[in-house]
């Protein structure tokens, strides 16, 4: 492009909130045939509330037709906790995380009135959730696979967990000292903009794909509600594999475009064709893009898409 198509282009994207890096960016936004979003931030608001705590029960299992101890048969019980103590403990490990999903936990667990204990080997685990030790106990908040890589089999909550995300929350599996004790979910609320500007792009032709460290049914409960088909959902990618999986979607020759809000997007915005961070991105988010939305309005991805081929268009 001429100097000037790039000033004009630059100058109409300021004026509406689209901040493109340099004129090179207008082009290369030009030739994008693919938008990947993330999730959380941006296609929802990310301002997660927590909806649901539930406590599993305890197996209470009798050698022989349930008589006690005491007249010789072994009863093997396994303490169940009330949802108050599954949300007090969770919310206690939880105060020390600053992912959003935490926040929601610990705010809940407050509304609820519970005094929260203070956690002792805090350890968050990205993509998965955290390990701490509160009053004694060994607890573990977060997905499948934080269980799994612990040695805690998540199968008791499943029916649960799959209820809850098949409403498009984010379950997450509460265990104390090795075993399942409950669940608690925290919802996030789809942005209003969110399904017209994929109805958008894809009028014009674009593929529009979802991306996520969420798991897969609640996934796919977003894409349904905002219009993206359950084939370009990518979900359960870990932060540190966001990028990658950009680099495989591109790797048949697509130009992507990615859109993303987060810390954990920056690889991913720096791998794409052209990166793209939203509205409120943290700064990390914001260094990696391309483009920057002042906004936190998914419409805008549109509007850098619409700005781009129409400056490029009436210079050329
Ligand atoms: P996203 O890509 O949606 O921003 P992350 O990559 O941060 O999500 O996390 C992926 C998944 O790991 C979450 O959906 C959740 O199940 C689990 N997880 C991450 N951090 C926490 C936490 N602090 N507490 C509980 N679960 C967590
Ligand atoms: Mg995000």
């Amino acid at each position: 492009a001429t100097p000037a198509a790039t000033m004009v282009g630059s100058t109409l994207g300021a004026q509406n909130g689209v901040l493109f890096k340099g004129g090179d960016i207008l082009e290369r936004a030009r030739d994008i045939d693919t938008v990947v979003f993330d999730k959380t931030g941006t296609l929802t608001t990310g301002e997660m509330t927590l909806t649901d705590v539930v406590a599993l029960e305890g197996e209470s299992a009798a050698t022989d037709g349930g008589e006690t101890a005491a007249d010789g048969g072994a009863v093997v019980t396994r303490d169940s906790l009330d949802e108050d103590a599954v949300l007090r403990l969770a919310a206690s490990a939880e105060r020390n995380s600053e992912h959003p999903l935490a926040q929601a936990i610990v705010e809940g667990a407050e509304e609820r009135g519970l005094e929260l204990a203070d956690p002792e080997d805090f350890e968050n685990v990205p993509g998965q959730g955290v390990r701490t030790t509160v009053e004694g106990r060994e607890v573990l908040v977060g997905n499948r696979r934080l269980l799994e890589g612990d040695g805690v089999d998540p199968a008791p909550a499943a029916a649960e967990m799959e209820r809850l995300e098949r409403e498009g929350k984010t379950a997450m599996l509460v265990a104390v000292d090795g075993t399942v004790a409950g669940v608690v979910a925290d919802a996030d609320t789809v942005k209003d903009s969110s399904a017209d500007a994929v109805a958008a792009l894809r009028e014009r032709g674009l593929d529009v794909m979802l991306i996520t460290g969420d798991n897969e049914r609640t996934a796919r409960a977003v894409a349904e509600r905002v219009g993206i088909d359950p084939d370009n959902v990518r979900a359960g990618v870990l932060p540190e594999d966001k990028a990658g999986a950009l680099e495989d979607i591109q790797s048949t020759g697509r130009k992507a475009m990615m859109v993303g809000d987060g810390v954990n997007d920056a690889p991913a915005l720096a791998v794409a064709h052209v990166g793209c961070a939203i509205g409120s991105g943290t700064d990390v988010a914001i260094e990696a893009a391309d483009v920057t939305l002042m906004r936190d309005d998914p419409l805008d991805v549109v509007k850098a898409i619409r700005i781009s081929e129409a400056t490029l268009a009436k210079i050329k």
